[in-house]
């Protein structure tokens, strides 16, 4: 019977509370169940006979219960359940901590496997907190790639586990929308083997194709999507702004500056795409202070002069607020609007009120309107809209996709499209997801030009690196020391942190004043933490990753990161960037204990290039796309984005050409074409 849609209730083992609880995690069905996959697996099919089990290897043992007891917490002591497991090679002793009920569950005689990491306590070899099944079952929680699901604060693994193990019977009636010659030609299971797979793999090698189907499926959907989005946009055409190569010419030579050469490019770039009649779609990357609002506003300027307006879009008011004045200062002849949620303002001085201010929008007078998405919406009304800027900082395309889902309200001409952004995208990325999109790049900060001297260290050059370290503080100089991030959870993160702070005050710099930074720390605590250290009271700063994201500390010129290894290259990149913030010269040591010459030379590759968007697309081909960035940023909501490559995005692609190809409305191939309507259909409200 086809129960896909049936309550959990229906689940053999599955009561009223459990079905509240799986809830609140959002899962109310059976087939939400069987789509709640797992978020990584504990490989237990290592089994050893109880004599034979080594310290720290993870392992599966089965073997009859000799004895087992509760007891339950006092002075200190945490509630338990003890047990003594036997088989014909020797006896172990397990401890379950906070879970005294075990032994209800669990009586002497019976038959079980363990699962779980011997340790050594007291010079005895002891299984803590092992998983634990009774035999007469089929295995599902020991003895085998054991799944580890998201939400075991409120529903434990082993309840999702058997819940899911009662569910996996409906899996057949997952309906499969890929076409079979599909699915053969891309080697890929069906959906129902993939969900089955992904919940109980029995090899590595199984696990990947079922990831790799449920990720094709996901971005086909998408990609189709996206080439029938640019096919209806394709349609409008764009005002073709002449070039206005002498006046812009004339108006550098206002700037107390020269262009960078990075800039002059972008610019001319930009210029000749609008001088086209299409829509130009043009993404205008760079780290911070690289010049990108200048740029902006310099192809704001020649849309102006030629008579058409631009539509500037921050993504807060602040920012809004910022460029305003910002843009008021480098083009003094133009007449610039600031729309704000309470206020308008507009660049002549005239107090206006935010009627009058559209009234001078729709009338053309005013050339630039900047805002945040408030410039987007029905009421503004621009008299001859030609580029519409969008500042959106980390969230590449949300804005963009809003925006270009918006252009029928601008009837018979579409705006040319800038967008900035201070992530590098990587172009493969870029490209796949924006068929049409174009990237300018800025890859070099005009102020200060940064000298960041970065190397690899290995373990037997610590004392070196520190020694160096210390002469650097004793002439001035400010460090961060980043310790590594630990996978596993919060708390060994946290663990690390403080234990190398301690280490470091008192084995190595004992008489340095030294402050400390982590992501779970108090705000107040945080803010004394990070002023000290700008203040120069503090001259290390021990800290998680968490100085990734806005410190700034012009004077820190010097970083020690440790296991280096477990960051991706991109997040090395924004780490190093918090360093040699005023121009002068720093150093950045990437600690190691890595001996793997695969990533000893992404480090090295990594020492070597302080190019931001070469080390984001690099991350891309050898990481996936897990670490570089929340898919939130490309503009659509993922769900399986932790299963997508690089390999899968470009077949989806090619797949999703080669079915448009062979019938352009999909009706060939109905069950797509109804998964990517709605999408298109929502895409259109918003
Ligand atoms: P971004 O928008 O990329 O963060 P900005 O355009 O805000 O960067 O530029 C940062 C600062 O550098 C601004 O104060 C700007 O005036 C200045 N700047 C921009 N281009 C140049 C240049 N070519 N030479 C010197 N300073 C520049
Ligand atoms: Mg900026």
């Amino acid at each position: 019977m086809n129960t896909l849609n049936s309550p959990l209730t229906i689940l053999p083992g599955v009561g009223p509370a459990m079905a509240r609880n799986f809830g609140r995690l959002q899962i109310n069905t059976v087939r939400g169940l069987l789509w709640h996959l797992p978020l990584r697996y504990l490989d237990f099919r290592n089994t050893s006979p109880v004599g034979k089990i080594k310290p720290g290897q993870s392992v599966t043992v089965r073997g009859t219960i000799k004895t087992i007891s509760a007891s339950y917490a006092f002075r200190g002591r945490l509630a338990r359940a003890e047990a003594v497991l036997s088989d014909e090679t020797g006896s172990i002793k397990i401890i379950w901590f906070n879970q005294p009920y075990i032994a209800k569950n669990l009586s002497s005689g019976d038959e079980i496997a363990v699962a779980g990491t011997a340790v050594y306590y007291k010079n005895v070899l002891q299984l803590q907190n092992p998983i634990y099944e009774k035999m007469s079952q089929e295995n599902i929680h020991t003895g085998r790639l054991v799944p580890v699901y998201s939400g075991s604060g409120v529903v434990s693994n082993r309840a999702i586990r058997n819940s899911v193990t009662a569910a996996l019977p409906a899996v057949e009636y997952e309906d499969d929308i890929l076409p079979s010659a599909l699915r053969k030609e891309h080697n890929l299971p069906t959906v129902a083997e993939a969900l089955s797979t992904l919940h109980f793999p029995k090899s590595e090698k199984e696990l990947d194709q079922a990831r790799n189907r449920i990720a094709f499926e996901e971005l086909l959907i998408h990609q189709l999507a996206a080439r029938f989005q640019e096919a209806s946009q394709a349609k409008i055409p764009a005002p073709a702004i002449p070039l206005q190569t002498e006046y812009i010419a004339n108006a550098l030579k206002t700037l107390p500056f020269e262009l960078t050469a990075n800039q002059k490019r972008s610019l001319w770039e930009t210029m000749q795409d609008m001088a086209r009649g299409e829509p130009m779609v043009r993404l205008l990357q760079g780290d911070v202070g690289s010049g990108k609002t200048l740029v902006a506003a310099l192809s704001a300027l020649e849309v102006a002069v030629s008579g058409w307006q631009t539509a500037f879009i921050a993504p807060t008011e602040i920012l809004a607020s910022q460029h305003f004045k910002y843009l008021q200062k480098c083009l003094p002849d133009c007449n610039i609007g600031l729309l704000s949620r309470n206020f308008a303002e507009i660049s002549s001085g005239e107090k206006l009120t935010k009627k009058q201010l559209l009234e001078k929008v729709a009338s053309g007078e005013v050339q630039i309107l900047i805002g945040t998405h408030a410039v987007l919406q029905k009421e503004v009304s621009f008299s001859k809209l030609g580029l519409a800027i969008i500042d959106e900082q980390h969230r590449f395309g949300v804005a963009q996709r809003s925006f270009m889902l918006k252009q029928e309200q601008f009837a018979d001409l579409t705006p040319h499209l800038l967008s900035m952004s201070a992530t590098p995208i990587p172009r493969t990325l870029a490209l796949t997801f924006y068929g049409n999109l174009k990237i300018s790049s800025l890859t070099t900060i005009p102020t200060g030009v940064k000298q960041i001297a970065t190397t690899v260290a290995s373990e037997d050059q610590r004392d070196q690196i520190y020694k160096k370290l210390k002469s650097a503080l004793d002439t001035g100089a400010q460090a961060f020391i980043v310790t590594p991030r630990v996978e596993e959870n919060e708390l060994s993160s946290l663990k690390s942190v403080k234990e190398e702070f301690a280490r470091l005050q008192a084995d190595i710099f004992p008489n340095t004043p030294m402050g400390l930074l982590y992501g779970s720390m108090k705000g107040a605590d945080k803010e004394l933490a990070m002023s000290e250290f700008n203040q120069g009271k503090t001259k290390i700063l021990v800290a998680t990753s968490v100085i990734e994201i806005g410190i700034d500390v012009p004077a820190a010129n010097f970083m020690v990161i440790e296991g280096a290894e477990r960051f991706g290259l991109a997040q090395l990149h924004q780490l190093r960037g918090r360093i040699g913030r005023a121009g002068q010269k720093s150093y950045c040591v990437l600690f190691t204990a890595s001996e793997d010459p695969k990533t000893l030379g992404r480090l090295k590759f990594f020492a070597s290039c302080n190019d931001g968007f070469l080390l984001a697309e690099k991350d891309l081909q050898q990481r996936g796309f897990g670490n570089l960035f929340g898919t939130e940023q490309s503009g659509f909501s993922f769900q399986f984005s932790r299963f997508f490559t690089v390999e899968v995005l470009k077949a989806a692609q090619a797949a999703a050409l080669s079915l448009i190809k062979k019938s352009p409305n999909l009706s060939a191939f109905p069950k797509l074409r109804a998964k990517i309507t709605p999408l298109l259909q929502e895409m259109h409200r918003e």
